[in-house]
């Protein structure tokens, strides 16, 4: 292999075909199938952060977004928009 850019120690984004240097991590579950202790976690740059969170809350998964390299243990259910109080 010869790596032209393409480190795997550099994490990349996880939409297709991008392939950037990864800034953010989106941590994410299943209600349907992952206990809440269970974390599931996409990467991205900074122009598909918003869109792989569009991708999961479409689907009414829990989703929590944070800087790359700060870990995230639990995703807490149902994020409702707007909902702060
Ligand atoms: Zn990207």
């Amino acid at each position: 292999m010869i790596g032209l850019g393409s480190d795997p120690s550099s994490p990349q984004c996880s939409r297709a075909g991008c392939g950037l240097p990864a800034t953010t991590t989106l941590n994410w579950r299943n209600p349907k199938i992952h206990t809440a202790d269970r974390v599931k976690v996409w990467l991205a740059c900074d122009d598909h952060a918003d869109y792989l969170r569009d991708f999961l809350e479409a689907r009414n998964f829990p989703v929590v977004v944070a800087k790359f390299g700060v870990e995230v243990t639990v995703v807490p259910d149902a994020v409702h928009p707007g909902g702060m109080a």
